[in-house]
């Protein structure tokens, strides 16, 4: 296993980290076999949210076996209140059963309408004292949006970034993650596997090919990243992430460059299924819909067969009540989405585009 100085934290972290979201409603028993053999395999940092369900109570449960210096914690709060935060933070020390977290995230301050809000309600004063007061160890922000990320970096008031990077969105590279590496930041970097499209199933299906192993390398062995987080909910997911950290991943930049070219997926414009969306008041499932219409975008015109295919999925998973056309544009589901896609567009796009089978 490698491992890697997280900024100027003066921690170092294992280059391949256990991501938490997918350990959402999981049985405590799934998850303590995942933790002990991560941490058996040398992954020595665990990150989880608020927002992530049972995430937080089933680590709680995991770590009991261990002692508190075998692992690095961060999590994070979405709220953006001053009193929503604070309570959110301590729910997390209570769901987590810790008195001291790493790090803790002000988590996906992605729009400008959000930051300005983290800096009204003094958010960062709160985490401020916080660290002072030796609940936290060290400030942290993740973010979907590289404008407002390079703005918020620049402050200089945080010492771990968390920020979206794979062959499909490689947008850090141009400001976000030089000005971490300017600034000395530790670098975490979330959604390795674009919402697990650059996976060899779903890759595939678009009609293109990478591999999961491949994704982890290109996110690992870029300079500047400190740790790469997949989320695992599967001990295949975490053999395939533990023998990628023993590799210690590199990547020319001629295959970085020829793995993004091979992506027909580029952008912020698909939907990675992560779900913050939802719920949707007429019911539309969002991610599965748009999920299809990804694939069919890239398909569409070019292989009949794989869009028979779609199409037929389309009708088996989404019932007639919730397709595209039942969208109302009411637009609750905009604000919600951290990549800002015009989900009603998209709707509107899918209804008059594609076919049910
Ligand atoms: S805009 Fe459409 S998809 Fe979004 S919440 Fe409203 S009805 Fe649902
Ligand atoms: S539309 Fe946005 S929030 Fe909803 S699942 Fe897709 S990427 Fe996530």
């Amino acid at each position: 296993m490698e491992y890697r100085k997280l900024g100027r934290t003066g921690l170092s972290v294992s280059a391949i980290s256990f991501g938490g979201l997918k350990l959402d409603g999981m049985e405590q028993s799934a998850a303590d076999y995942l933790v002990a053999k991560a941490i058996d395999g040398g992954m020595n940092y665990f990150d989880t949210a608020q927002a992530y369900g049972t995430s937080e109570t089933l680590l709680r449960g995991a770590f009991k076996n261990y002692q508190r210096d075998k692992f690095i914690v961060s999590s994070k709060c979405m709220r953006r209140n001053i009193d929503g935060f604070k309570a959110g933070f301590e729910a997390s020390f209570e769901a987590l059963g810790l008195d001291y977290i790493d790090f803790y995230f002000i988590h996906d301050v992605s729009n400008a309408e959000n930051w300005q809000r983290v800096q009204d309600e003094n958010l960062i004063g709160f985490l401020q004292d916080m660290k002072k007061a030796g609940r936290i160890g060290h400030l942290a922000i993740s973010t979907h949006d590289c404008k407002i990320g390079a703005e918020m970096l620049a402050t200089g008031l945080f010492e771990v970034a968390m920020m979206a990077y794979n062959a499909s969105n490689t947008e850090i590279e141009s400001e976000l993650l030089p000005l971490a590496i300017e600034k000395e930041m530790g670098v975490v970097i979330m959604k390795p596997f674009g919402g697990g499209v650059l996976t060899l199933e779903r890759s595939r299906q678009m009609g293109f090919e990478i591999t999961a192993e491949d994704s982890l390398r290109f996110a690992a062995s870029k300079a500047g990243v400190s740790c790469v987080i997949p989320g695992i909910d599967k001990p295949e997911y975490l053999d395939t992430a533990l023998k990628i950290a023993d590799e210690r991943p590199t990547m020319t930049d001629k295959e970085r460059e020829a793995m993004c070219s091979g992506v027909t997926l580029r952008g912020k414009a698909y939907c990675r299924g992560c779900g913050y969306c939802l719920p949707c008041p007429k019911g539309i499932p969002i991610p599965t819909l748009l999920g299809l219409y990804n694939r069919w975008e890239v398909i569409k015109g070019v292989d009949w067969s794989i869009m028979h295919q779609i199409a037929t999925e389309y009708t088996a998973k989404v019932p007639d009540d919730v397709t595209a056309d039942n969208c109302i544009k009411c637009g609750a589901c905009v604000s919600r989405c951290p990549y800002n896609l015009k989900i009603p567009e998209l709707m509107e796009n899918a209804a008059g585009s594609m076919r049910r089978g």
